[in-house]
């Protein structure tokens, strides 16, 4: 039963971010409903089931690091064990009860005067469910919104068409005629799968990648006993690929004339001059910008799958779809039974599309008609005791997204206690804090490798990355030690 007055948390998705801030706020002993607009839990997890689908990052660094799991079978998880990770989770910290499935959020108010903290969230969900929260945590997610190529022809399509993101499992792939758009992460993991099920299959490459080899590693049984039985190990183990990857490649991105990159290019080369026999393929694949412009591609299969007898790179430009299938500008038609979008996702979305209205009756939707921004990544000048975690200018490619989250949250726990002990009314970063953060980020993001002059999803509508562009000691020393000074607060000013 909660007590009067005590703090309410709305947590909006039970993805990783959503259900980490459902686990601290149980221990923490804070009252929270956690909504989430599907059946269950997992975000990414729950919704890209794509044939191939791993996750790049290695298993035991993609783990919270309070609940290291010594059961995973290969370096880099397939998406269903990662699912079952996050089930796990849910069940053993006894959360799922605090869930309100298939509820989406639609409508957040901040209603100033109620509530026990000088004002509350009014939250309005997609069932008609209408409840007061002093707190909101948005934990929904960046590549959530799958973006449709705009290409003529496509809805004429007549064999089975769908994204990457939504894959339709009750259509049979053996022995069909397949087509792929699109040479992302998803593009490639799917080749790696369907190449060789396939009878033919076609992947529409628009944009060469560069392609770095990380041999996938099955963990014996063995290994997985010694992990069981040793726990710090376990930990040193995440704590040793935390400091490689935040110390290393984190840090490599940050100059686009860093020899780190010269060193990655170097690699990826080789790989592609040795893995490719035929010349002519071999350039068309070559990427001629910056590797890690674009996020980079890691896989053990691509190279081969690509070059299954079933399989074929176009680079020829896409004219149309067609009913039958595909043509491209050289008048070719690629006849297929099933074409499939790896076309990526609208990264600049986040909250939306809900209706948030802040203090004064600001909505974030006109705050962010040009883009979106926030303080330090986790809050809004106007929008009082509102929280993102991984949101707009998170450090989305070069950290750790569950040690992101981590850290957003601990951060997000300190205000809450300075709150609670007085030394703030709310929590509302002042409008001269963001606007200092956001020109600073700006000048920083324009010195990164993702700069240095390709397309990709990192760019914003004036092609300045979007993302964190600073050091991850420098993220760590920003979320460990909240500068006060940087919120709005009558009580402190008085
Ligand atoms: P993406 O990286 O945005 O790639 C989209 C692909 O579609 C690109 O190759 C793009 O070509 C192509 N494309 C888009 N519109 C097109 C059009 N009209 N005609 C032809 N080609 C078109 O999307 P994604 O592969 O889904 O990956 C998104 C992100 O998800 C990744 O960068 C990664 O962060 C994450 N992810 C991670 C994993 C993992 O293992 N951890 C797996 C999958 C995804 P251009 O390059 O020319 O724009």
């Amino acid at each position: 039963m909660q007590a009067a007055g005590e703090p309410r948390f709305a947590i909006i998705g039970a993805g990783m971010s959503g259900l980490l801030s459902a686990i601290k706020l149980r221990e923490a002993g804070l009252d929270f409903t956690v909504f989430e607009k599907a059946e269950r839990v997992g975000g990414t997890w729950r919704e890209n089931t794509y044939p191939g689908i791993a996750c790049d990052v290695p298993s035991h660094l993609y783990s919270y690091s309070f609940e290291l799991n010594p059961e995973w079978r290969y370096m880099a998880s397939p998406g269903d064990e990662i699912q079952a990770y996050f089930e796990g989770v849910t069940q053993r910290y006894g959360i799922r009860d605090s869930i309100r499935f298939g509820e989406a959020v639609v409508r957040c108010e901040w209603q100033p005067e109620s509530g026990s903290a000088g004002g509350c969230w009014e939250i309005e969900s997609s069932s008609g469910f209408v409840g007061r929260f002093e707190w909101v945590i948005a934990a929904t997610g960046i590549l959530h919104h799958p973006k449709f190529p705009d290409i003529e022809g496509l809805d004429r399509f007549s064999g089975a068409m769908f994204h990457s993101a939504r894959w339709d499992h009750d259509v049979p792939l053996d022995g069909r005629r397949i087509g792929v758009i699109g040479t992302g992460s998803s593009g490639v993991q799917i080749t790696g799968a369907l190449a060789p099920r396939s009878a033919s299959y076609s992947l529409f490459q628009r944009t060469a990648q560069w392609v770095v080899p990380v041999e996938q590693i099955a963990y014996t049984e063995e290994q997985r006993t010694s992990f069981r039985s040793d726990p710090k190990a376990l930990e040193e183990m995440h704590a040793e690929l935390s400091r490689t990857f935040h110390d290393g490649f984190a840090n490599t991105v940050l100059d686009g004339e860093s020899a780190a990159i010269d060193e990655i290019e170097k690699v990826c080369r080789e790989y592609l001059e040795t893995r490719i026999s035929d010349p002519e393929l071999r350039e068309r694949l070559r990427p001629d910008y910056r590797a890690a412009c674009k996020r980079l591609v890691i896989s053990h299969n691509f190279y081969d799958s690509i070059q299954h007898p079933n399989a074929e790179l176009v680079t020829e430009d896409i004219q149309c779809v067609e009913p039958g299938g595909v043509r491209t500008r050289d008048g070719r038609l690629h006849e297929l039974d099933v074409l499939v979008l790896a076309t990526g996702f609208h990264v600049d979305r986040f909250v939306r599309p809900m209706t948030i209205r802040g203090d004064g009756g600001a909505l974030l939707d006109e705050v962010w008609r040009q883009r979106p921004s926030a303080y330090l990544s986790v809050t809004v000048p106007g929008f009082p005791n509102f929280f993102m975690l991984n949101g707009p200018n998170s450090p989305v490619g070069n950290f750790s997204l569950i040690m992101t989250a981590e850290m957003q949250f601990a951060y997000l726990m300190k205000l809450f206690e300075h709150v609670q002990s007085g030394n703030l009314d709310l929590v509302m970063p002042t409008r001269a804090a963001a606007e200092r953060f956001e020109e600073e980020r700006t000048e920083a993001a324009k010195k990164t490798v993702w700069a240095t002059g390709c397309k990709s999803w990192y760019l914003d509508d004036r092609g300045i990355p979007f993302a964190w562009p600073f050091p991850f000691t420098r993220f760590r020393a920003e979320m460990e030690a909240p500068r006060l000074e940087d919120y709005e607060s009558p009580r402190r000013a008085a």
